[in-house]
């Protein structure tokens, strides 16, 4: 079978700050004829090049197809942030997996940080590592007493966690705009496309095959064989991975996969980056490289990249960005939190999917015999995905895990999916009016 002559993605890579400063990609050229696999990935963003290098690292063939190129979807776009765990406290967590499995599940994803940490030290990835924590701020009062409460609980846990005062915060974060916070020193940064694009390299150095601009269109199924049709070839294999995350209904022609599309909620988050910050400013700014994310429902999220550009990102909607005037509130937050940077000169801006769940926690389903995926990081999928790629790779090679894992699941389609972008605009404005209202109210101390 020959490919397409030119193959595309159907996903647009438009130009980032991560674009702009990551190595070059691995080889991965665009699927032609026909490949047997033991294990086939279907997207090439952290869950899949994770599954991929540590099947790789076992010895187990696998082969990855990307409708684009690795990282092109939400791995290549994110804020870099590697953080510890998941949003949701312990108490809902338990309220989902049980008590005993709740409480080892959220030790074990809080600790996820160590093994993207592990990989880049371990293949020598090129992505500005570092490991200084993240900043939580307070953007209330009430956001305060409520970090304290998590911070004494995250504290018995045994994880290393501080209380920062409202001087404190300011010192870190270089801002006097919140009342307190809170440090994890577990989390850290990293350039998330180099990352991206380091794993690829990694699992295809251990044997991994990569193909880039093969987009998966069928998926034909029996109990023993699977086979994944792209435009330009065919893919034979014994299992599949699908890790195609918030960007599952980008090529929805097959029904497993279209089903799966309708069991999560794809959700834009907008980004820029500033231009290098002066010298004088830039040793203010977040002097000791921690990340941050602040309190807020519509939180705001920030950090300096290598070269001292300040990142910062915050939710947009449903619908991608429309132009310069799509990032007017993360500008506004700039402006809000660093007056002393003036009018910040933007250099970057871009977008990506973030995957919501209904419940709040990241799934693993089997989507029938031999067919599973791993989703839904509800915005903190560096460190999780990377985690959920690990997991994937030891329920294909049939592995038992070194840690508790999430149990596997059927996947429902969520009520009223259709409904969903209306509901993510009511939702979102609810929350801004729900922020703005309680920072009004916070008698800050
Ligand atoms: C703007 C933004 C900021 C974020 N900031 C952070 C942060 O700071 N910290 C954090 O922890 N998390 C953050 N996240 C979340 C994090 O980026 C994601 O959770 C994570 O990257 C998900 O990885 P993934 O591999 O599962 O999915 P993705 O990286 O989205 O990869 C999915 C891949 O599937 C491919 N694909 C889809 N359909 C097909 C098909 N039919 N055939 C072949 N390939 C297909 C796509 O091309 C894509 O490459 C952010 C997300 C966004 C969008």
């Amino acid at each position: 079978m020959q490919s397409e002559p030119g193959a595309r993605s159907p996903l647009p890579d438009p130009p980032s700050l991560w674009r702009a400063t990551a190595p070059d990609l691995p080889e991965t050229p665009v699927l032609d004829g026909q490949q047997d696999t033991r294990v086939a990935v279907i997207g090439a963003g952290f869950t899949g090049c994770s599954a991929a290098l540590h099947l790789a690292e076992q010895g187990v063939p696998v082969t990855v197809l990307d409708a684009g190129q690795p990282g092109i979807g939400a791995s290549g776009r994110n804020g870099g942030q590697v953080n510890p765990g998941i949003k949701l406290r312990v108490e809902a967590v338990q309220r989902i997996w049980g008590t005993e499995l709740g409480r080892e599940l959220y030790r074990t994803m809080g600790g996820a940080p160590d093994l993207v940490f592990d990989l880049v030290n371990r293949h020598g990835i090129p992505c500005h590592p570092v490991r200084t924590g993240i900043i939580q701020p307070a953007y209330s009062g009430k956001s305060l007493d409520y970090l304290k409460r998590y911070g004494d609980y995250q504290a018995s846990t045994g994880a290393p966690v501080r209380i920062l005062d409202r001087q404190r915060t300011c010192e870190l974060t270089g801002s006097t705009f919140y009342c307190g916070g809170f440090l994890d020193e577990r989390a850290g940064s990293v350039q998330p496309l180099a990352y991206c694009r380091g794993l690829a390299e990694a699992a295809i150095r251990n044997g991994a095959r990569f193909f880039g601009n093969s987009p998966v269109r069928r998926i034909e199924s029996s109990e023993r064989r699977k086979i994944l049709h792209t435009p330009g070839g065919r893919v034979a294999a014994e299992q599949i991975l699908i890790c195609t995350n918030g960007y599952t209904d980008l090529v929805a022609h097959d029904p497993l996969i279209r089903k799966l599309s309708k069991t999560i909620i794809p959700f834009y988050s907008y980004q820029v980056a500033t231009s290098p910050l002066a010298d004088a400013i830039q040793e203010t700014v977040i002097p000791q490289l921690q990340v941050v994310a602040d309190t807020r429902r519509l939180l705001t999220y920030f950090r300096k990249d290598h070269e001292g550009r300040l990142v910062m990102g915050s939710a947009g909607g449903p619908h991608d960005a429309r132009g310069a005037s799509s990032y007017g509130l993360v500008v506004d937050r700039i402006r809000e939190i660093y007056p002393q940077i003036g009018t910040p000169q933007i250099e970057f801006r871009w977008s990506g999917r973030v995957c919501l769940t209904a419940d709040g926690v990241p799934h693993v389903h089997a989507l029938s015999p031999g067919i599973y995926t791993g989703l839904g990081y509800n915005g903190r999928g560096v460190a999780m995905a990377t985690l959920m790629g690990k997991w994937l790779a030891d329920l294909a090679a049939d592995i038992q895990p070194d840690t508790p894992t999430i149990p596997v699941t059927t996947a429902r389609a969520l009520p009223c999916h259709a409904l969903q972008n209306p509901v993510v605009r009511i939702m979102l404005a609810i929350n801004n009016i729900q922020d703005k209202v309680e920072y009004r109210r916070a008698a800050i101390p």
